[in-house]
């Protein structure tokens, strides 16, 4: 029988949910779900000096509302917590005590300073900075310890003739190193804490975890982390590091190209599913090709086979366009609540609801992030909307006035405000006269008409504009575009 799939995300709360913690821990997601394991959240604040609450907080909000939900973690527990490396302190000592007694880790008690002036040194002699392996020495360590100010770390030891480690990655198949550029590496700091390559393993290992899906960045620790395994007498995850998220300028994805974390996005206006499914696509494609998905539909196609060593770029373009496709497709009442936090600066209550989901309806469409909605339906919470350069240009020509007294006169005092569809066709007719017996383009009718009632040549669908609107509004729109904005367009006599 196969050991059940445990994966986990171990993001260290130095900052908010970043846009690569979330791929990653989406793509330990889907492998979990998609293969009846577990996905476990494991809080990694062991820096004390830039790990905040705030961040932790931010973290479980952002992947919960990403909907990658953890079977186990620091607020619902589990079986192998504590979920926090902070609470697991106690832990690594005695997996440090191991490796000595094994003889395979020892105290350095070389300063600060030493190990400086050894990477000076290496940098003098143009060659990589490996660190001397002076204590590996006993009556080397005994001398330095009897400077009781000297705080040992404690330090894994290489074989002594190390060789070249080689291991298998789900996504870029085999890897070397060479472990004799590694140097003995510090396992516990000389404040008694652990690092990290040793603390994620311990925990890693103890708490059961079958495979390590991460960035690429994490390619170097892994034969770090291999030895440590192989110390401490455990079989090792199986591991697949992912091509990285890139901008797009192919630079790393930082705060200078914008939003990097993922509340930003949400608060813009893109749909967290819309952006999880977006996510899903940067560095994995599905094998159907099929590219709009929920994380169900993922998690059963979701394998390492399909996972990219190449940087994924992040493709605002490409998110926009799933984040319209997402718009679209979700019902009326649920876009509304969606689109609250973008209308607040209006007064809703002077439509009733029927109209407001009208009014959301019609200029739902191009919509990419719920964010331009507040731009979309301004007019309809201005009683005088501001003119777009082309409005203003629409009243500097002559048919405008000759339009705007039609529409007066002739439409608004018999036209049927029942329905949309009925206004509708007191505008057909009111065109049509204005088309066929006056001469004037239909762009001129619609054009003059729009500029008065919402300050712009384009938006929703007019007839319904007429209905949200309600004839007094219009009224009075009418009446201040014809002493007002002509007045002022046209030329002085
Ligand atoms: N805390 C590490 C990070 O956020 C975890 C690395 C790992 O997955 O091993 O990058």
């Amino acid at each position: 029988m196969s050991v059940p799939v445990r994966v986990r995300i171990a993001p260290s709360p130095t900052g908010n949910l970043h846009v690569g913690t979330a791929r990653t821990a989406l793509f330990n997601y889907l492998y979990a779900k998609g293969h009846q394991g577990q996905f476990i959240l494991r809080i990694e604040d062991t820096d004390r000096q830039r790990s905040e609450e705030q961040y932790v907080d931010d973290i479980f909000k952002g992947l919960k509302s990403l909907g990658l939900h953890w079977d186990e973690g620091p607020d619902c527990g589990g079986q192998y917590g504590p979920y926090r490396q902070s609470e697991r302190f106690d832990l690594y000592p005695q997996y440090a005590q191991q490796l000595i007694d094994k003889g395979l880790a020892y105290p350095c008690y070389l300063t600060q300073d030493e190990l400086e002036a050894e990477k000076e040194q290496a940098k003098a002699q143009k060659r990589p900075y490996v660190y001397s392996g002076k204590c590996r020495d006993p009556r080397v360590r005994e001398e330095l310890a009897k400077d009781a100010s000297r705080k040992p770390s404690l330090r894994f030891r290489l074989p002594d003739n190390p060789g070249t480690l080689t291991f298998h990655d789900e996504v870029r198949g085999e890897l070397s190193f060479d472990l004799a550029l590694l140097g003995d590496f510090v396992i516990m700091k000389n404040d008694g804490t652990p690092t990290y390559n040793f603390a994620v393993v311990v925990d890693d290992m103890t708490m059961g975890i079958t495979h390590v899906i991460r960035g690429e960045d994490h390619i170097s620790n892994t034969p770090r982390q291999l030895l440590l395994y192989e110390a401490l007498g455990a079989s090792p995850p199986v591991f697949a590091h992912v091509g990285m998220i890139l901008a797009p300028d192919r630079s790393k994805l930082s705060k200078r190209h914008g939003a990097t974390a993922v509340a930003e996005f949400v608060d813009q206006g893109y749909l967290p599913e819309a952006f999880c499914n977006f996510l899903s696509l940067m560095g994995w494609s599905p094998p159907d090709g099929q590219e709009v998905g929920s994380l169900e539909q993922f998690a059963a196609q979701f394998g390492f086979d399909r996972l990219a060593q190449s940087p994924a770029v992040f493709d605002i373009d490409k998110l926009k366009w799933l984040n319209g496709q997402y718009i679209r497709q979700l019902p009326l009442e649920d876009l509304w609540v969606r689109c609250q936090p973008y209308l607040s600066a209006y007064d809703v209550s002077r439509y009733d609801q029927g109209r407001l989901l009208m009014m959301l309806e019609a200029v739902r469409e191009p919509l990419t992030v719920l964010s331009d909605i507040t731009e979309d339906v301004a007019y309809f919470f201005e009683d005088h909307p501001k003119l777009s350069e082309q409005s203003q240009q629409v009243f500097t020509e002559a048919d405008t006035k000759r339009v705007l007294e039609a529409f007066q006169s002739d439409f608004l005092a018999s036209a049927r405000f029942d329905t949309p569809e009925a206004l509708a066709e007191d505008l057909k007719t009111l065109t049509h006269t204005l088309t066929s017996e006056a001469g004037l383009k239909t762009k001129t009718v619609m054009w003059a008409i729009r500029s008065a009632l919402t300050g712009r040549v384009r938006g929703a669908d007019l007839s319904i504009t007429l209905y949200i609107l309600g004839k007094d509004a219009i009224a009075s729109r009418v009446d201040y575009a014809l002493s007002h904005h002509l007045a002022q367009a046209l030329p002085k006599p």
